[in-house]
């Protein structure tokens, strides 16, 4: 379920329930691929307040000692979104090829063929125990030219329809929209998925490798063609200026790799913009956070172990990070409520 709880222009916060948990959009997740992030555990998303989190049931049900459902596995106790395996169609390492019944894949553990069909997905999906899933999309390479691309969204509408036919109503499910970055292909496919009465709707194969403009423009087009009361998730998306102006835009959930990435590649989010630990100015630098690493260490201290490239480096800056995007989000949301969203987007764009 989903409820609209406060507007400022066109950002809106809302209330998504699933399952007796709760979850204040807009939200970002922090991504588990495989029911644990790259060197932080459930009680660091815990310490950093993150209400949500997404992993891949495509890649999970590969896993032979995983044993959902994923949140009681790994010892999350917020909500937890499942991703379908399209987006590992552009990993030409897993992709064998697809057809309109569904798509193989070659199996990274055994190097054998794994079919994964609409059916197969939404069951995968459900005994991985997420609380909103994902119907299966077909998703292209950005670059494919738009005849790829049209012929790209046939597959996926096909494949959207099969997977809420099969969808048995135990979680939320989401619907994908596709078709690159071509106007008249996105309205298409929110038109399509719109006719499917799913609980909210992902916009994909966006963050991949388009301008910020082209990727503004197509969340402009989807914006419109979708219902105004329906949750929308950009998915990809965690850098925080795209936020914002997606956010402004009517976006209400993102994910993303990129803010643990660029954290352990040594650049820290801050208010004052984004720090970059291997720069000598940063030596004397403090950062004005109350997380529990930055209560606790030094810059000089991470600097330290960035440059020693210890892993302790790895968990601390990911924290740091996780929960900036997380305090970033809940001032977001303040700011909506109190309908000053823009005053807040300029003074953070000022900044990014
Ligand atoms: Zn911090």
């Amino acid at each position: 379920m989903f409820e609209i709880k406060a507007k400022s222009g066109k950002a809106r916060v809302g209330e998504l329930t699933v399952n007796g948990k709760k979850a204040e959009t807009p939200f970002f997740m922090p991504v588990a691929t495989k029911a644990v992030g790259k060197f932080v555990s459930s009680d660091d998303y815990h310490a950093v307040d993150t209400q949500t989190i997404i992993t891949n049931a495509f890649l999970l049900s590969l896993e032979e000692r995983f044993v959902g459902p994923v949140g009681k596995f790994m010892g999350f106790n917020g909500m937890v979104f499942t991703d379908n395996g399209g987006f590992q169609m552009l990993r030409e390492n897993l992709l064998l090829d697809s057809t309109d019944s569904g798509v193989n894949f070659k199996n990274p553990y055994t190097g054998k063929e794994v079919f994964i069909s609409p059916r197969r997905i939404m069951d995968i999906q459900e005994s991985v125990g997420g609380d909103v899933i994902m119907a299966l999309d077909c998703v292209l390479p950005f670059g494919k030219s738009k005849e790829e691309f049209a012929a790209g969204l046939e597959r996926s509408c096909l494949w959207t329809r099969k997977s809420k036919e099969c969808y048995r109503g135990k979680q939320l499910v989401f619907g994908i929209t596709q078709g690159g970055v071509f106007e008249d292909l996105r309205k298409q496919s929110c038109e399509f998925v719109k006719g499917l009465d799913f609980d909210g709707y992902s916009i994909g194969g966006l963050g991949i490798g388009e301008s910020s403009e082209q990727m503004f423009k197509m969340v402009d087009v989807c914006v419109l063609e979708l219902e105004e009361d329906k949750p929308k998730y950009l998915m990809g998306v965690g850098d925080p200026k795209q936020i914002l102006e997606c956010v402004s835009r009517g976006i209400d959930v993102f994910d993303s790799i990129l803010p643990a990435k660029h954290a352990r590649h040594g650049y820290l989010f801050t208010w004052d913009g984004v720090l970059n630990i291997k720069k000598a100015s940063s030596v004397n630098s403090t950062i004005d956070c109350d997380c529990v690493v930055c209560k606790t260490y030094s810059l000089e201290y991470l600097r330290y172990l960035f440059k020693k490239k210890d892993s302790v480096y790895m968990r601390l800056a990911t924290v740091h990070n996780l929960h900036f995007m997380a305090s970033f989000m809940t001032k977001l949301r303040e700011a909506i409520k109190a309908d000053k969203f823009s005053e807040f987007r300029e003074k953070v764009l000022e900044k990014y």
